[in-house]
């Protein structure tokens, strides 16, 4: 498939954070354009002044730079863009309108906006239903008395003329041929009487400003699609392809919701998911690459994604599936990205040393190796950061079951086997650790619970050998004595 030059965009209505749905359309998009060297344009859809917010747009910022989806045009080329903002372009809508009027596609309507009065109490209701009728448009005047209307600034609706004969059709990437009876279609509103375009027209004419020639989005804008091909031909520019993606669903086939818990996007990245993993999630919501690899870095998805891997069918969100593939990521990213991502989490939980940016960091490094086939989400690492960096707080259950006192003497007994042991690795650790409950006759299994409750006060933790190589030689034997301490208090 090559298509050049690719132009892709997104275009969120700010009247909502970036959710799943809307984080899915806009990565689609942007891998779409990566992949071909084409151009992701970012426009911000807020002529909706109610509905739409700051905190909105910020909120989709946010989510688009937490999954790196960066965009490359807006007002202040130069500098880090700002998007496009559909408020900015308002006159813009407004010439256009008033162009589909002269070409004749488009008609006054005065009926939708009849100048509003008070009535003798007081009320305020449209003119029209006082004496004088303004059920009426610029089709049925004279051009004499369009002017008139004009001229005194009458309130009107711009509306758009939908031939009554005939079908529309557009080819859908993902869904082939669609086509709509003309006769379906009623002559819709494209600028307000308050001189607001509707979605229909600021759509297609910021489309074709912006040279768009690839319209990726939901399913829901089929219906919408007829129409605004429609005004592409009327405003006498090319249509754009089409590719609309399928829906996305909760475990319970119903569209996904607030029900199937979170939906903005952030909201993961607060329960301590990785942008590497929702990027990885997203992708396969709808596209598959044609075989059962499932596991992909975002530059493998630029090198794979193609409109062709869209499926017309619904797709499902399972929340395991994510909490797995976090875990591959968590596993398998590089020792920066990481730490990086991890930081916030250790500074939360007061674990952060200023040192883990300098001498300290090889250590934070064997530490990580050790906790990530364990975590499921950031936050699991502090949690099993913390009994490693903290002295030992035991859990009571924990300790009162696996710390009896006839386990006092083994620690003891394996702490000084542990004091000049070398080489000081897992293996020679291992070693030492079955040697010493063999020698002291109690059971391995229940020794190295033990051990383990002493290093570090609970029965959960990464590989005890690796631990104890990790602590390192004094900190080991200090936990360990003090565990066999514990013992024999018990
Ligand atoms: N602002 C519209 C929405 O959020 C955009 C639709 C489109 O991509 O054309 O649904």
């Amino acid at each position: 498939m090559s298509i050049a030059p690719l132009r892709v965009r997104f275009a969120p209505s700010p009247t909502g954070y970036l959710h799943v749905g809307g984080a899915r359309t806009a990565l689609f998009n942007w891998l779409l354009a990566r992949r071909h060297g084409g151009t992701f344009v970012l426009r911000i859809e807020d002529t909706d002044m109610e509905r739409s917010s700051e905190a909105m747009v910020q909120g989709i910022l946010d989510g688009m730079r937490w999954l790196g989806m960066t965009w490359d045009e807006g007002p202040d080329v130069g500098g880090p863009h700002a998007p496009y903002f559909q408020s900015q372009r308002l006159d813009r809508y407004r010439a256009a309108a008033a162009q589909l009027v002269a070409s004749g596609h488009a008609y006054y309507d005065y009926r939708t906006a009849a100048p509003r009065v008070k009535t003798s109490d007081g009320e305020d209701v449209p003119e029209s239903f006082g004496p004088k009728s303004y059920d009426e448009t610029s089709v049925t005047l004279r051009a004499d008395e369009v002017a008139t209307r004009e001229a005194a600034g009458m309130p009107r609706a711009v509306r758009f003329r939908v031939p009554t004969e005939g079908r529309t059709t557009f080819v859908d990437a993902v869904h082939g041929e669609i086509g709509f009876d003309n006769s379906s279609l009623e002559d819709f509103v494209v600028l307000r009487s308050d001189g607001y375009p509707t979605y229909h027209l600021s759509v297609v004419v910021d489309d074709m400003d912006m040279r768009i020639t690839q319209v990726i989005r939901g399913d829901d804008h089929i219906s919408n699609t007829p129409k605004q091909v429609l005004l592409y031909e009327a405003l006498g520019v090319p249509v754009p392809g089409f590719a609309h993606v399928p829906l996305i669903l909760g475990a319970d086939k119903k569209r996904l919701s607030k029900r199937h818990g979170a939906t903005s996007v952030m909201e993961y990245s607060t329960q301590g998911i990785v942008p590497e993993a929702m990027v990885n999630f997203l992708a396969l919501l709808g596209w598959s690459p044609g075989d059962d690899q499932e596991l992909f870095s975002a530059d493998d998805l630029v090198e794979r994604f193609d409109l062709e891997g869209i499926s017309g069918g619904n797709a499902v969100f399972n929340p395991d599936k994510l909490e797995w593939m976090n875990n591959q990521h968590i596993m398998q990213l590089p020792d920066d990205v990481l730490i990086a991502h991890v930081r916030p989490w250790l500074e939360r939980a007061e674990l952060w040393r200023t040192g883990f940016e300098g001498e300290q960091r090889v250590w934070l490094t064997r530490a990580l190796a050790l906790l990530r086939p364990r975590a499921k989400r950031l936050g699991d690492i502090p949690e099993g950061l913390g009994p490693l960096m903290r002295p030992v707080a035991f859990d009571a259950a924990a300790a009162a079951k696996h710390l009896p006192p006839e386990m006092s003497e083994p620690l003891d007994a394996l702490a000084a086997r542990l004091a000049d042991l070398a080489p000081f690795d897992p293996t020679t650790i291992e070693q030492a650790v079955r040697g010493t409950a063999e020698a002291r006759g109690v059971k391995a299994g229940a020794f190295m619970q033990a051990v383990r409750v002493s290093l570090t006060g609970r029965t959960v933790s990464p590989g005890l050998f690796e631990t104890i190589e990790l602590l390192g030689r004094d900190e080991s034997l200090a936990r360990i004595r003090g565990g066999a301490r514990q013992a024999q208090s018990s």
